[in-house]
């Protein structure tokens, strides 16, 4: 193939893609996308990142891309896609790339297109992969009226929260939305660290002129993790200025921090001010029936299916945030992919020793003998005993109950620890949790033991 038919081979499936393809990231990639040479047929696309090459062949785009050049040219074989080498260097050291010695004359590079590309856009946070309950509903509404409105409704809008739940997420999430329903519009997302590293760049290089250029254009300006430039007064000064001149243009803002714009420290007042002029909206730690489901969706996307008591027992250990969360699971399924084992609560306990931990101290069915023994003023002999008066049998239950509740022994294993079988446990389960519905004592007593084996 001539290098002129591949080229307009090329463009001919592009423009396939362009008409047919509702995915706009997709096709606002294709001008970066260049066919290379073919030999016998198979054809090589080069792309600029790394990111990029993943991104579609898990999309399985080099697929739909040789269906689409069949039609072209029945001859065309495989479509592979390979990295440009060089534009691959420039990005992968963007973030933390040692300033240029101010001797270098030549201007500065490009770097700002790379700014509008999605590589700093985990492809997973979206509105349909965010779970949403009582303690992030407002958060999650707000990022969504601005994605989906074309006009400015609060400016800026202002999450914030502690580390982990969902800050980046609801931006990358705004981000992909409008670039899907609205790819004219011009997103930009960066966190204030790499804001910051633009425009100490553009001093360096004097070329404060085509910063402000480009952060002035945008219609949308998203400065994740702001607490950053906290004491750097002239990078603040230089949002102040920007924040400005996009809000007088009637561009839209969004601002994420660990705390509220009036308690960030090392600020300047009327930096603060502004930010919290806008919508300032916080999200709370999760609940035990978010955990269940983000770790539910998680598991999804991983592609695996996690058993529900695994679910339901890192739901109810790894309560500090959902990154912590995320990670566990992630540990945990990828135990079981790498020793080829099965995912269950032992496997489970085993690979998270070293959190798990952190967290709690295991509760023993020996920790629950001895809490009801203490509670009640008998000896832990007689829990084990075969003393039948209601004084001994009932705390006995009420601790064969706590044990099955509290810990994940088996109801063998706990029988073993009353000296009993299986079917004892059962049955004092059964009891208990009949009589609780009806004997306040009773569970109030129960409240009571399990907080103190809690804490
Ligand atoms: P933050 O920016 O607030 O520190 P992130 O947005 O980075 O937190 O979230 C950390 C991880 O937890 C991400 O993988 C994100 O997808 C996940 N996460 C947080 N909240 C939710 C949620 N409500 N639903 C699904 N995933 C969530
Ligand atoms: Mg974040």
């Amino acid at each position: 193939m001539t290098e002129n038919t591949l080229q307009e081979q090329w463009s001919a499936v592009c423009d396939r893609i362009r008409n047919e393809s509702n995915d706009g990231v997709f096709v606002r990639w294709l001008d970066q996308i260049t066919p290379a040479c073919a030999e016998t047929g198979a054809v090589a696309l080069q792309v600029p990142t790394r990111f990029m090459q993943e991104w579609l062949k898990e999309k399985q785009y080099d697929a739909l891309i040789a269906d689409l050049w069949k039609n072209e040219n029945p001859a065309v074989g495989p479509i592979s896609l390979k990295l440009q080498p060089h534009k691959e260097a420039v990005l992968e050291k963007t973030p933390v790339a040692p300033i240029p010695p101010a001797c270098d004359t030549a201007p500065a590079p490009a770097e700002e297109i790379d700014l509008f590309q999605n590589t700093y856009l985990d492809p997973h946070f979206t509105f349909e992969n965010f779970v949403v309950g009582k303690p992030n509903e407002f958060a999650f509404a707000a990022a969504k009226r601005v994605a989906e409105s074309d006009s400015v409704v609060f400016n800026p809008l202002y999450l914030h929260s502690s580390v982990g739940l969902g800050k980046t997420h609801l931006m990358h999430a705004i981000a992909w939305h409008i670039q899907k329903t609205n790819p004219a519009r011009r997103v930009l997302y960066l966190s204030a660290e790499k804001f910051m590293y633009q425009f100490v760049r553009a001093l360096r290089y004097d070329d404060t002129v085509s910063f402000r250029d480009l952060f002035r254009s945008v219609d949308v300006l998203m400065i994740d993790d702001v607490q950053f430039i906290c004491g750097k007064k002239a990078t603040q000064e230089e949002f102040f200025h920007t924040f400005n001149a996009l809000v007088d243009q009637g561009k839209q803002i969004i601002v994420s921090s660990d705390s509220s714009p009036l308690e960030l420290k090392g600020i300047e007042e009327r930096l603060k001010t502004r930010m919290a002029q806008g919508l300032v909206v916080d999200i709370f730690p999760t609940t035990y029936e978010m955990r269940i489901g983000i770790l539910q969706s998680k598991a999804a996307l991983l592609g695996t299916s996690v058993p529900e008591d695994v679910i339901a027992f890192l739901a109810e250990r790894i309560t500090s945030n959902v990154r912590e969360l995320e990670g566990a699971l992630k540990r945990v399924v990828a135990n079981a992919e790498l020793l080829g084992a099965p995912i269950n609560l032992e496997t489970t306990r085993q690979v998270l020793r070293d959190i798990l931990d952190v967290y709690e101290k295991e509760i023993t069915v020996e920790d629950i003998q001895k809490a009801v023994a203490d509670f009640y003023l008998l000896k832990l002999a007689d829990l084990k005993s075969t003393r039948r008066d209601r004084k001994i049998a009932r705390p006995r239950q009420m601790a064969m109950w706590l044990s099955k509740n509290m810990t994940t022994k088996s109801l063998p294993d706990i029988g073993s620890a009353f000296d009993r079988d299986h079917t004892t446990i059962i049955h004092a389960v059964r009891t208990i949790d009949e009589l609780k519905g009806k004997d306040q004592q009773l569970a109030a007593d129960l409240a009571l033991l399990e907080r103190n084996l809690k804490a």
